[in-house]
């Protein structure tokens, strides 16, 4: 294939392709969890895209937070901050995604090379979203540690419904993909790319161009369909657990959707009531978003219907229009 026959899909994979439910989150399952979900993006490679994969890292970061804080509690261990927690969560679920995908590549002699890229996302520091951090993270709290920690870092805290106080981080939006152009330049060479996991690490520029890493998280959904917009994407696939996107989403009238488009999907998503806040709703969005920048296709589909998905035979698809 020459290098214009190349079609780049972004795939942004969610919480279900690492944890399947809450019996299942060691990191064997984990890991057992990212092959399933591989072989079927590797099916996608197989038959000629170039793939660029975002992941989602709540859960995980939630427990590395935990394991800090313990360690903290007990044996006066340095806490981690946010964004290397984030740090770490890219490389763990990179690493479990790069070799089940080198495997089943090597397994199947495509001569192909996996790269994770740690991968910072700037964000602007005038982000209204820093003026209501709204996202918990970490354990709960009592009232008077809860305090001090306002007092003495600056954490944002909040009373959760009488099961204690919480830290809660701003969810700005992403700018720019610092390590674009080495995702890019990976791309070209035939390279399949991990990056922007968990939405990227969120980074500020404080105007002298030294970026540094701030206590937020970034939405994934949001982060890769920036990454799917900057490098062009030929699709923009959002693997997560449903096989479609319905209307009137469990309710007695819902309607599953095949195909519609970018003008519907604006218009379904200001009706307000259709798609999930924390869950459909920015998925929605980050595909309109894709489009509305020249984006050509998306598809919303889960793991094991991606390739019947790409054959049209299901999936939700969103299309310009
Ligand atoms: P991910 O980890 O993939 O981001 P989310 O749980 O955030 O997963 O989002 C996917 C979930 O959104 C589905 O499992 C489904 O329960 C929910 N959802 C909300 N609204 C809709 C809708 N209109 N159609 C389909 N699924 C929806
Ligand atoms: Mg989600």
């Amino acid at each position: 294939m020459s290098p214009t026959d190349r079609k780049v899909a972004v795939v942004a994979i969610g919480g279900n392709s690492l944890i399947k439910d809450s019996k299942h989150q060691t990191v064997e399952d984990q890991y057992q969890a990212a092959k399933e979900t591989t072989y079927h993006i590797a099916d996608m490679i197989e038959s000629g895209w170039e793939v660029a994969i975002g992941h989602g890292n709540g859960p995980q970061v939630g427990f590395i937070l935990r394991r800090s804080e313990i360690a903290a509690r007990y044996e006066g261990m340095h806490e981690l901050p946010l964004d290397v927690c984030g740090a770490d969560s890219q490389g763990a679920i990179g690493y479990a995604l790069q070799q089940n995908l080198q495997n089943w590549l090597f397994q199947h002699k495509i001569n192909k090379n996996v790269a994770t890229i740690i991968t910072q996302v700037l964000v602007d520091r005038d982000d209204p979203a820093f003026q209501n951090p709204s996202k918990p993270i970490g354990g709960f709290m009592a009232e008077i540690e809860a305090k001090r920690r306002q007092e003495e870092m600056g954490w944002s805290v909040v009373e959760d419904a009488g099961r204690g106080w919480r830290r809660v981080v701003a969810s700005p939006l992403p700018k720019e993909v610092v390590e674009l152009d080495t995702v890019k330049a990976l791309l070209a060479a035939g390279v399949v790319v991990i990056t922007v996991g968990g939405g990227g690490i969120p980074v500020v520029d404080p105007g002298d161009g030294n970026y540094r890493g701030i206590a937020a998280v970034i939405d994934k959904d949001y982060a890769s369909s920036l990454l799917a917009q900057s490098v062009n994407a030929d699709l923009f696939l959002i693997s997560t657990a449903v096989e479609k996107v319905a209307l009137n989403y469990g309710k007695p009238d819902q309607q599953w959707l095949d195909r519609l488009t970018l003008s519907e999907a604006k218009r379904y998503l200001a009706e307000g009531k259709h798609f999930a806040k924390g869950s459909m709703a920015p998925k929605i969005q980050a595909i309109i978003w894709y489009l509305e920048a020249g984006g050509k296709h998306a598809i919303i589909t889960n793991p094991e219907n991606i390739g019947r998905a790409l054959r049209g035979e299901t999936g939700t698809h969103v299309l310009p229009g």
